[in-house]
């Protein structure tokens, strides 16, 4: 993705392809599945309550934590297949009730929201596809329909009820996140009433049953700030599975510019030029939106490149 004024922006984490083929037709595949498992070159990582094993590299690069899968703990484990890479090298992810202890010194437990701008663009799509999977298999244990234990089928991406035959898939919840500019060209920044004091980002809100994104930008706009948009225009996605989510990227222009935050959800909102932005960073007045959230990348967007960094404190 690139710049609507020019290509200095970042690309939006977790949304770039690492390569992984997931292979989906060979889920239900047993002997495929045990073949992978068994061959010399599959790498296997542990996935425990949304967190891996990564570790630094002396080139300076930050790893996932891989073994072969003769070394791979295999005891009360539940086994993922998440697919093969170019080389044709299987992976596969097992979650565990904790991460195993003696994997060398280097080794770090590290969540998708830490690791995630530092693994290579293969890692973070390995352990975004694990923990979104990891995370709905931990809430998701009973059958919806008649109540009884489910057990997990097709390599990690179904649960079966065994009482009613009910097949349950992991569930993804579409969340937009928006940022809404005016006839003036500024960009309106709200703040949440638990966020750190002086940060600023776009709004954001998750669809509801029976709506379309763009109807949700538009509402959910309304509720926070009491702007009304319209021309809401699609930019990008990403996987945000914390627990659950995918983030729907949009720009949004405004039909009104008089900002009423909501107070409940959203504390302040304002409109704010590239000039006041840049000022109210520099300032240390506005922290600078960061981080591997689309959001950021949103700003950048609107702004023409990266934003200046807060200062130091
Ligand atoms: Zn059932």
């Amino acid at each position: 993705m690139s710049s609507i004024r020019d290509g200095a922006v970042q690309p939006i984490t977790l949304a770039s392809t690492g390569g992984i083929d997931r292979r989906a037709g060979y889920r239900m595949d047993e002997a495929w599945l045990a073949a992978a498992w068994s061959h010399p070159s599959t790498r296997v990582f542990v996935v425990s309550d949304g967190q891996a094993l990564v570790e630094d590299t002396p080139d300076g690069r930050t790893e996932l934590v891989m073994m072969p899968s003769f070394d791979a703990p295999l005891t009360e484990a539940h086994r993922y297949f998440l697919g093969v890479d170019q080389e044709g090298v299987r992976y596969f992810a097992l979650q565990k009730d904790s991460l195993p202890g003696r994997m060398g010194d280097a080794a770090r437990p590290s969540g998708l929201r830490g690791a995630a701008g530092l693994l290579s663009d293969r890692d973070a799509e390995l352990l975004v596809h694990a923990v979104a999977l990891e995370n709905w298999q931990r809430m998701h244990r009973f059958c919806s329909r008649c109540g009884e234990r489910s057990v997990i089928a097709a390599a990690g991406h179904i649960r079966r009820c065994p009482a009613c035959g009910a097949e349950h898939y992991p569930r993804t919840d579409p969340a937009v996140i928006m940022l809404v500019t005016d006839d003036r060209d500024r960009a309106l920044l709200g703040r949440q009433v638990h966020w750190p004091k002086g940060r600023f980002s776009t709004l954001a809100g998750f669809v509801e049953p029976g709506e379309s994104i763009e109807q949700t930008v538009i509402r959910e706009t309304a509720e926070e700030v009491g702007i009304r948009v319209g021309g809401v225009r699609y930019v990008a996605s990403q996987p945000w599975p914390f627990p659950s989510s995918l983030m729907l990227g949009f720009m949004a222009r405004a039909e009104t510019t008089d900002v009423r935050a909501d107070g409940d959800e959203i504390e302040q909102a304002r409109w704010f030029s590239r000039e006041d932005l840049r000022a109210a960073i520099e300032s240390g007045e506005v922290l600078s939106p960061s981080g591997i959230s689309i959001a950021a990348r949103l700003v950048e967007m609107w702004y023409g490149g990266p934003l200046p960094r807060s200062p130091r404190p």
